[in-house]
């Protein structure tokens, strides 16, 4: 079998980590990447880009937690390289309060991230409406330039990027061995997955450069994230909603929130809005599937569905969906070389 073509679809933080992964496990492949979007104008670009899990009901912890592992592993090490700029990765420390002591004291992820800690007593006074935080050091995408960044790696491995909007898999039968669906909430439309839903998250980019803890209220609505260039206050969460049109609102309201824990943001200037759809399912569809007609079989492997925590888990999504990808191949292979006998 000649050298097998791997088509991407998607061009978000997980189908540009995905080829990535492939180009980078199987370095025999030609691996493209179609996309009618691309940075700045995916979900992945309006993210905040804080590595802090969120939680996939349909998916066993353990698994969450290796997905978790293997990402913070690998963005730490670029945060500790000379590519860490570019690449827009660095460390912030800060703290997760709670209204009220949450159920389990320690979340599954509390070894993976750095420090981990509860507050002393003298830190919650910062917080006089929280009784109870963590306080640990974290990772933090700047997210279009870790985006341009995984553009820049792939094309320096041979990865071709085409815009184009697929309407239907079946399409790049003909023209690619094994297709990868990365497509976030398009895959709603592409697949006609009803398990795919938006979850609406409005967030502002202010500057505020005094700001340089982030603080998250344990109940994930309302939070802090001091980046690079700028600070991200959040947030919404409108499970169903499609709408991109950024509400003002909400604009106020996430400001007061914030506001009411951190108050120098008062001093906050340039204020810009923006607003994404998480693409949200019990769990990330991470598996293999084979289409056929006419006799004719075109493998497919699905990794989306991310919701509101693809930055925290995109590499170890994207090296298990490489993995996948490397069944397919192993598969056509096999049967290709029982053809020739
Ligand atoms: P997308 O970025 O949407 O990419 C999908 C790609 O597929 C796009 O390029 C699109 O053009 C392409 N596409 C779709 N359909 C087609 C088609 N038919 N043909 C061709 N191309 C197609 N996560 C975290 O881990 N930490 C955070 O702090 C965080 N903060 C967030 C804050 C907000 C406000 C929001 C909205 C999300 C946040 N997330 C966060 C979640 C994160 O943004 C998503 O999980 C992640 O971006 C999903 O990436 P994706 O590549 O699957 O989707």
């Amino acid at each position: 079998m000649a050298a097998p073509k791997v088509a991407v679809v998607g061009a978000g933080v997980i189908g540009l980590s995905t080829a990535l992964c492939i180009a980078e496990t199987c370095p025999s492949c030609s691996v493209t990447v179609l996309s009618d979007q691309f940075s700045p104008n995916t979900t992945s670009d309006v993210a905040a880009g804080m590595l802090i899990p969120h939680i996939y009901p349909g998916t066993p912890i353990h698994v969450q937690k290796q997905w978790f592992k293997e990402t913070f592993t690998y963005l730490f090490a670029i945060s500790n390289s000379a590519e860490a700029s570019e690449a827009g990765i660095h460390l912030v420390s800060g703290w997760q309060v709670f209204k009220n002591s949450p159920k389990e004291e320690l979340p599954f992820w509390s070894d993976i991230v750095l420090g981990f800690r509860v507050m002393s007593k003298a830190e919650l006074q910062k917080f006089p409406q929280h009784q109870f935080g963590h306080a640990f050091t974290t990772l933090k995408c700047n997210c279009p330039s870790y985006l341009l960044w995984l553009a820049k790696r792939l094309k320096a491995t041979g990865v071709q990027i085409y815009t184009r909007k697929v309407t239907d898999l079946w399409e790049l039968h003909s023209e690619y061995n094994v297709v990868v669906n990365c497509t976030g909430i398009g895959a709603c439309q592409l697949v006609g997955d009803e398990k795919i839903f938006p979850v609406r998250g409005q967030v502002l980019k202010v500057h505020a450069p005094w700001v340089t803890n982030f603080i998250r209220d344990g109940d994930g609505l309302t939070y802090i994230y001091p980046g690079m260039h700028n600070v991200t206050l959040g947030g919404t969460r409108e499970k169903g909603n499609w709408s991109l049109a950024p509400d003002p609102g909400t604009t106020e309201d996430i400001f007061d929130r914030c506001c009411s824990l951190e108050p120098s943001l008062r001093g906050a200037q340039d204020i810009k809005v923006k607003v994404g759809l998480r693409p949200s399912r019990q769990h990330v569809r991470l598996q293999k599937e084979v289409l056929s007609r006419g006799g004719i079989k075109l493998p497919v492997v699905h990794n989306y569905g991310h919701g509101a925590g693809g930055f925290s888990v995109h590499r170890g999504t994207a090296k298990e969906a490489a993995r996948l990808v490397g069944e397919c191949i192993a598969a056509l292979q096999g049967s290709s070389s029982r053809a020739k006998l």
